[in-house]
């Protein structure tokens, strides 16, 4: 079925079924084709496919059957004309930015991102020519007094990581377009299952696979999604040059995740939903940030722009550093990691790791308390997860 127009199913069939190519062994689930270059029928067939003039697999850093599955499952899913396959979450982000910047371009950046990607902005982007600005994630009037005449991308993630907190997708979407600039969303905490940035206004949407789309905590990988000239040709382009593409074996396992996607969100925003409801209402507890309680400052966006509230709860316990960590030391159950979107619950403290390495001045700046706890909810019981939580709090 690789010619079907798949916008005319729902998103739970597309993920199911979109993308696979049977073989002629009629094999029901999708093949694996751990191959790293394919062979030809003749010299003039090779030289015909190395130059492009006629299509079919040359090498495995080109194309590769397995890896096209998996980004045609994924395009489908967000409604995209294309999708490129990576070898990371960091590799899709890279790739986008080397492939659509031009030397004095300049970026502009949410403010609350993936540690790694500040770093990568901060560090290596800026050294390649492309200076770095941010703005206020929730203030769309900071991001229009940032945005310059050389301003060429816009770049955030929404929710942000661990504190919430949201983008107007479809405003800046528009403040992108009057500036010609392009908007690039980073979709890792909501997949499409729970907000489609194309659908709203954006240009590109990043994923980092490793997350919910594996979904079980095995592979590393990610994917870049958008139209046919930047991400099938540009993006594209780069990545078969560079090399940073996806294997045939974690795309296969991130397919076999994507069957399964939606089903899996809906459990993660279940759970979420009743631990960030019980820990609200805990006497050993402040401040909950999840931005399905209605006291959440961006609760209403979130209604508009989500179609679910999501799987990552943070909350401040009452007693600071040393009362949170009582709590991560008295777990039994939930795993003291820094992965999200697996099915185990996941718990950190953000101030001694995931932003350990900024200044404390930096961490009361973005909000970001020794007593803040950022949990990753997984698929276990949510009674389960609370009564783990209740030993360490209690
Ligand atoms: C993990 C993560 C990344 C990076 O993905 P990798 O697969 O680890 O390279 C990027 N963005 C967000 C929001 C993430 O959580």
């Amino acid at each position: 079925m690789s010619d079907t127009d798949w916008n005319q199913f729902d998103l739970a069939t597309a993920a199911v079924r979109a993308g696979q190519v049977r073989t002629h062994e009629g094999e029901h689930s999708d093949a694996i084709f751990t191959t790293s270059s394919f062979v030809f029928e003749s010299a003039a067939q090779a030289a015909d496919r190395f130059q492009n003039k006629i299509p079919g697999n040359v090498y495995s850093r080109f194309t590769n059957p397995t890896v096209r599955t998996f980004e045609e499952r994924l395009a489908a899913m967000e409604g995209a004309e294309c999708c490129v396959a990576t070898s990371s979450g960091m590799a899709a982000i890279m790739a986008t930015c080397v492939a659509l910047l031009e030397p004095g371009d300049r970026v502009l950046a949410a403010t609350g991102m993936f540690g790694s990607t500040t770093q990568f902005f901060n560090k290596y982007l800026t050294r390649m020519g492309n200076p770095v600005d941010f703005a206020q994630i929730d203030s769309v009037d900071d991001w229009r007094s940032k945005i310059t005449a050389d301003t060429k991308m816009l770049f955030l993630e929404t929710p942000t990581n661990p504190l919430t907190q949201l983008a107007d997708i479809k405003a800046l979407a528009a403040l992108a377009k009057e500036h010609n600039a392009i908007l690039v969303v980073d979709n890792c905490f909501c997949t499409p299952v729970l907000q489609q940035p194309l659908q709203l206004g954006a240009d590109i949407v990043i994923h980092s696979a490793t997350k919910f789309i594996d979904g079980q905590g095995r592979c590393v990988g990610g994917a870049v999604v958008g139209d046919k000239k930047r991400v099938g040709e540009d993006v594209y382009g780069f990545l078969r040059s560079a090399g940073p593409t996806m294997s045939p074996f974690n795309a296969w396992v991130f397919l076999k995740g994507l069957e399964t996607l939606e089903l899996r969100m809906q459990r993660h925003c279940e759970s979420a939903a009743q631990l960030a409801s019980w820990l609200s209402k805990h006497p050993g507890v402040g401040k909950v940030f999840y931005p399905g309680l209605e006291e959440h400052p961006q609760h209403e966006l979130c209604k508009q722009q989500q179609n679910g509230f999501g799987g990552i709860v943070s909350f401040e316990v009452k007693g600071g550093k040393d009362a949170a960590w009582k709590v991560i030391d008295s777990t039994k159950l939930i795993s003291i990691t820094g992965n999200l979107g697996d099915a185990k619950t996941t718990i950190t403290h953000p101030s001694t790791t995931t932003h350990g390495r900024i200044t404390e001045e930096q961490r009361q700046h973005a909000g970001i308390k020794q007593s803040l706890l950022r949990l990753a909810v997984g698929l276990e019981s949510p009674r389960d997860i609370i009564a783990d939580l209740e030993h360490g709090l209690s």
